[in-house]
Parts: structure tokens; sequence; C-alpha cells
């Protein structure tokens, strides 16, 4: 039996649904949560991605703001241009778009967001609360993970979960996450020894390593829900073939784009695994969700009000 799909597009719709009610609520007690996004420099997929966050401002009814740098600013600039974000009262998220140009310490920019407005969830302080159980503000993307879980009902608790990829801003924070939901996990990386072995234990995969396709049936237990984190794009035919030929719905996307975006999972994982997360409509949409979340989480927090149902994500 092919794998459920689970729709990372319409969890996300019904995530903003909630936020957009939070915002109208906070909107009547005369609060307008509000988010500033730090774009530094042109790069091209970064804009898109910019975009992308501040027309779902929009629609959610949060405030927003575009701040862009330019390419040759200095690292002391973008320090004091947090400082200022930092200190305005109504600000509440501050998002410094990556990658920053290259001259700049970006580990010293990230450094310097107050941890009550780290909407991103990137801060050390942010890092420590997810590690020790606190309540604070947790990376949009493994948020989004375990929304797509456990609005889906997947069980957690006592299941095997194996994380693939130990990045900072998905595969740790998402181990985290799941220990924190009482899985059994185990974090494989570059370094892995038998890595399709030590991925079939999993009744849960998380696959982040942003390798297209690369996780074959070999790396699945018959069953297991399967989250496609990895977002690659093929340009190359003869790859586009090797992963969807006779796809007629794909076939006709490569050739009017040129490319076609794939996750990290191949396609023929749909036939061993038992739920699956497709690549584009899966986690991508969660992402934003839950950024649009964190700004309203910190508002609240800032504010010393309860946060919601969904925050004990
Ligand atoms: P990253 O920082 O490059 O980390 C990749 C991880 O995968 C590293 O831990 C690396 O191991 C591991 N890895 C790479 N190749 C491997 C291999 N052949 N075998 C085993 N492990 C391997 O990437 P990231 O930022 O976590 O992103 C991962 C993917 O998720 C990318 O495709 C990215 O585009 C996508 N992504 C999607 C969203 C979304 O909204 N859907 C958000 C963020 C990221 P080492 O540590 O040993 O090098």
């Amino acid at each position: 039996m092919p794998a459920i799909v689970l729709d990372g597009s319409r969890i996300a719709q019904e995530i903003r649904s909630e936020v957009a009610a939070e915002v109208n609520a906070m909107a009547a007690a005369g609060v307008r949560p509000g988010l500033a996004v730090v774009l530094a420099g042109h790069n091209p997929a970064s804009e898109i991605y910019v975009r992308g966050k501040v027309k779902a401002c929009e629609e959610v009814g949060l405030h927003s703001e575009k701040i862009t740098p330019p390419e040759s600013v200095t690292t002391a600039e973008l320090l004091s241009l947090i400082e200022a974000l930092n200190r305005r009262a109504d600000i509440d998220g501050i998002l410094v778009q990556l990658p920053l140009p290259a001259q700049v310490d970006a580990k010293r920019v990230l450094l310097a967001v107050d941890p009550a407005k780290d909407v991103d969830g990137f801060h050390p302080m942010n890092v420590g609360f997810l590690s020790t159980q606190r309540p604070g503000l947790v990376p949009c993307t493994p948020a989004g993970v375990m929304e797509i879980l456990k609005r889906s009902k997947i069980a957690i608790a006592g299941r095997e979960a194996v994380v693939l990829g130990r990045s900072d801003i998905v595969g740790k924070p998402a181990a985290m996450l799941l220990l924190n939901a009482n899985a059994t996990v185990t974090v494989c990386h570059s370094k892995t020894h038998d890595l399709p072995g030590v991925c079939r234990r999993a009744d849960i995969l998380i696959a982040a390593i942003g390798r297209a396709g690369m996780i074959t049936r070999d790396f699945v237990k018959p069953g297991a829900t399967v989250i496609d984190v990895g977002m690659n794009t093929v340009t190359d035919e003869a790859e586009f073939r090797r992963f969807f030929a006779g796809n007629t719905k794909r076939e006709e996307a490569f050739r009017k784009k040129g490319s076609v975006l794939i996750g990290d999972v191949h396609p023929e994982v749909a036939e061993v695994a038992g739920a699956l997360t497709p690549v584009p409509g899966g986690v991508g949409p969660l992402t934003i969700a839950m950024l649009m979340f964190n700004t309203v989480k910190a508002a609240k927090m800032r504010r010393g009000s309860r946060v919601g149902e969904l925050s004990r994500a």
C-alpha cells in the first residue's frame, strides 16, 4: 500500500489561521506584534524567501519591516542595527536572513539578537532553553516537523526516531524536540557507519542532509513515518529522469521551468513508508507558518502573557 501523504500545506494553513486569530485578539487589546527581517546584500534565493516571509506576515495581520543593508555592510554596522531593533518596543521578532555577506561575522551578529526576539531560535540562550525544556523560541523548521507529526497523530513517545543530519538549524533541534517528546533518538551524519542499517531502525525517520533523493527504500523500515526536510533543485535531465521518469506532472514542470525541487528522499520510498511528507508541500510551508507563530509567541512572552497550546511543541 502506498504511504499516506502528510499534507504540510494543509497543516501550515491551519496554523496560520490559528495565528491570525491570535493576532486579531491581540490587536483588539491594542497590541500588534511586529517582525523585522534583515536582508543584507543581494542573494536571489534570500530575496525570494524574505518576500515570502513578509507576505505571510501581512496575511496574518502582523506588522513587518524589511531592512536591506547593502552588500558592503560591516559587522559593526549590523551590530548597531540589531541593537536598535532590540531596543524598539514595537518589534517583537528579529530575523537575520542567512547567508550574510562574506566579510560579516555572522555568529557575532546572531549572538547580538535579543534572545526574547530571536524568532529563528538560533541564539545559544534559546538552544539552552530547548535542551533543558524551558519555555523559549524553537527553530522554525524542526518545530514545523513536530507539528506535522502531532497534528497527523503519529505516536512519538517510546518510538525509535532517527534524525539524518546534525546542523544547528535542523538536525540538532529536531533531535532535541523528539527527545523532549520521549522518542528514543539516534542522530546520523556523514561519518555514520552503515547509514541504511541505522535508518532502518527508525519508526520515525527525519531526513535533513541536502542530498537529492539519497534516501532510497533500503533506508526505510516498512511502515515507518518519513519526514523529508531536504530541498534540492535538480536541473540535470539525466538526474531528473532517475527520479521522475514516467511522472507526467513532474515531467511537465521540468520542461516548463528547467528545474524541479526534490527532497532527500527518493520517490520509491512511497512504496515502503507508512506515511511520508511530499516535496514540495511538506515541511517547507511549515517553516514560514512557525515563523509567524514564533513572532506571536515572542510578543506574548515579552509581555508576560501565557502562550497557547501550540507552544508546547
Ligand atoms: P547542512 O547544514 O548542510 O547539514 C547537512 C547535514 O547532513 C550535516 O550534518 C551532514 O553531516 C549531513 N550529511 C550530508 N551529506 C551526508 C551523507 N552523504 N550522509 C550522511 N550525512 C550527510 O544542511 P541543513 O541546513 O540542515 O539543511 C538540510 C536540508 O534541509 C537541505 O536540503 C536544506 O535545503 C533543507 N532545509 C529545508 C528547510 C525547509 O523549510 N523545508 C529549512 C532548512 C533546511 P556532517 O555534519 O558530518 O557534515
